[in-house]
């Protein structure tokens, strides 16, 4: 396996340490010395003993518990002294010391086994990927608030009725809620980029009042007549892709819900199931379809 290298010192195998520490102050001194000098907190001391009770390792634990290190000891019989300095014991009852050392050098493997597995390995990664987030993906204007064209003022953004609570029944069901907007009143010169998100600050504020939340907005700032074509202006899905790789989303389990025929190009040209509402008539609007799909209707 191709991995990053891993810091690991072996205590045991410095002669120089080894024979000083042994000189000055001991042989049972010269791992608690190593311990001191490199033991930092949250490292780990392996400490093997097959009795359980070799004074230098005793004291080299003694040293890691004082210090902040976790020890994960090796030992045999019923694990001597060091059992009760370990964080994690590992004894092989027995007390045929040939046995008890191969024990250790298969469980040394094994550890090390587990390590590559847990933090490296592919099929680690793989399933972190496979947990994917569902989502649904929200129009504004027209779907979340009253569309009264190029809305930019708290004073003018209006909830659609229900969609407070639909949003908070989408947040419940686990479903990431994101708004995918086109606002090409920035490129007409309407209002600017720092306009809308102050109003999506807005949105937010009211939105807690009801304990829901709106996990991101995504918004295309172009218009052709300005800009010439972008890629994020709906239908196109722009947007939606960044979304996607923002928050590790699932379009087969997404909705998109909008009110215009852009917005159901657009879901389609992803692949997403969509949801065609009105502002009207509360039955076809978000909070029909929340409660319907979501809902104690269902
Ligand atoms: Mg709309
Ligand atoms: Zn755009």
């Amino acid at each position: 396996m191709e991995r990053r290298a891993l810091p690991a010192i072996a205590i045991t195998a410095n002669s120089a340490t080894l024979t000083a520490i042994g000189n000055d102050y001991g042989f049972n001194e010269v791992f608690r010395r190593a311990v001191e000098a490199h033991g930092k907190k949250g490292d780990v001391l392996i400490a093997i003993s097959t009795s359980g009770n070799s004074a230098n390792i005793v004291a080299s634990a003694e040293q890691a518990k004082n210090q902040g290190l976790k020890v994960i000891s090796l030992s045999g019989g019923i694990g001597g002294k060091l059992k009760e300095l370990s964080d994690i014991a590992i004894i092989v009852p027995s007390s045929d010391t040939p046995r008890v050392q191969e024990s250790h050098i298969l469980v040394g493997h094994i550890i090390c086994d587990l390590i590559e597995k847990e933090m490296f390995s592919i099929s680690a990664s793989k399933n972190k990927k496979r947990a994917k987030n569902k989502a649904v993906f929200l129009d504004r204007d027209g779907t979340i608030n009253i569309d009264n064209g190029y809305v930019y003022k708290r004073e003018d953004f209006k909830f659609i009725k229900g969609v407070p609570q639909s949003i908070k029944k989408l947040n419940d069901a686990g479903y990431k809620v994101i708004v995918i907007s086109n606002q090409s009143g920035i490129a007409r010169g309407f209002y600017t980029a720092k306009d809308v998100k102050k109003l999506h600050n807005h949105i937010d504020a009211e939105l807690k009042k009801n304990g829901a939340k709106i996990d991101a907005y995504y918004f295309c700032p172009h218009h052709p007549n300005f800009n010439g074509k972008c890629e994020c202006r709906k239908p196109k899905i722009g947007l939606i892709e960044q979304a996607v790789q923002d928050f590790n989303i699932d379009l087969s389990q997404s909705y998109f819900v909008g009110d215009k025929k852009s917005d159901e190009e657009c879901a389609k040209n992803a692949g997403l199931k969509a949801i065609l509402v009105g502002e009207k008539s509360i039955s076809k609007n978000l909070y029909g379809f929340v409660s319907q799909t979501f809902g104690d209707d269902k």
